[in-house]
């Protein structure tokens, strides 16, 4: 199970790596909701995270994930403990701040351009950022961490680029054939009357040759072989056809 569940986060790793030109180090956008269920699991993310994703990472938060659990109480203490020690990245709310959860999202833009990872339990999170391509979703179920596999509006995102990348070129490509093969068949057209032209002209390089042979000495010779062969070989016809019922006779 264990070493399946490897295979599919790496199989997803390169998805992302691939389509969304994600990097190392990778960045771990975390929230409250993640450390708290860390912090239940004995999971050490500092130690398992770089373990499961095969590569480096950079763990971080906002500042309003951090405000969200200081409101929250003595219950998220240890949460907050663990919350703090991560990077803590700018988000807009510095004066005023926002739901973790509202933060989040914010973080991703509408195309995740700082290429976030995002570790959560919130599903308000969850849902909101399925609605935006390439976030890797990482949470805690029975005791492990998950990379979630690629979302739907993920896929959806590669494939209409894919077929982006391959419909127009593809449409010009045929159209290109089309029309070579237009101008090939003209081409074709023009080549073969060119060439009955040439066929009327041909007799030039071929007398060229004859020339040529005529000028050498010893082909006049074989020439002249060739036609007494010929004739021989004539008159042996002949001779075997007339001689061919006398021979069978004997
Ligand atoms: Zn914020």
């Amino acid at each position: 199970m264990k070493i399946k569940r490897q295979k599919q986060a790496k199989k997803t790793i390169s998805f992302y790596k691939f389509n969304f030109s994600f990097r190392e180090p990778f960045q771990i956008l975390i929230d409250g909701t993640f450390c708290q269920a860390a912090l239940k699991n004995k999971i050490q993310i500092k130690e398992q995270m770089p373990k499961y994703l095969m590569g480096e990472v950079q763990l971080c938060t906002t500042n309003c994930a951090l405000k969200e659990l200081e409101t929250l109480g003595k219950e998220l203490y240890g949460a907050k403990i663990i919350l703090q020690r991560f990077q803590v990245r700018r988000c807009p709310h510095f004066k005023s701040p926002v739901p973790a959860s509202e933060c989040l999202l914010s973080m991703l833009e509408e195309t995740n351009p700082h290429h976030y990872f995002v570790a959560t339990q919130d599903h308000t999170v969850t849902a909101g950022l399925k609605k935006i391509p390439g976030v890797p979703l990482l949470y805690i179920i029975l005791n492990t961490i998950v990379l979630d596999k690629p979302c739907k509006t993920s896929l959806d995102h590669v494939q209409a680029v894919q077929l982006g990348e391959l419909v127009s070129p593809a449409q010009q490509q045929s159209i290109r054939s089309l029309k070579e093969e237009q101008g090939i068949a003209q081409k074709d057209g023009e080549r073969r009357g060119k060439k009955r032209k040439r066929k009327q002209s041909n007799p030039n390089p071929l007398s060229c040759l004859k020339k040529k042979k005529k000028g050498v000495p010893t082909p006049s010779l074989k020439k002249t072989e060739q036609g007494q062969k010929r004739k021989r070989s004539r008159h042996k016809k002949q001779k075997d056809d007339m001689s061919a019922p006398v021979v069978t006779n004997t």
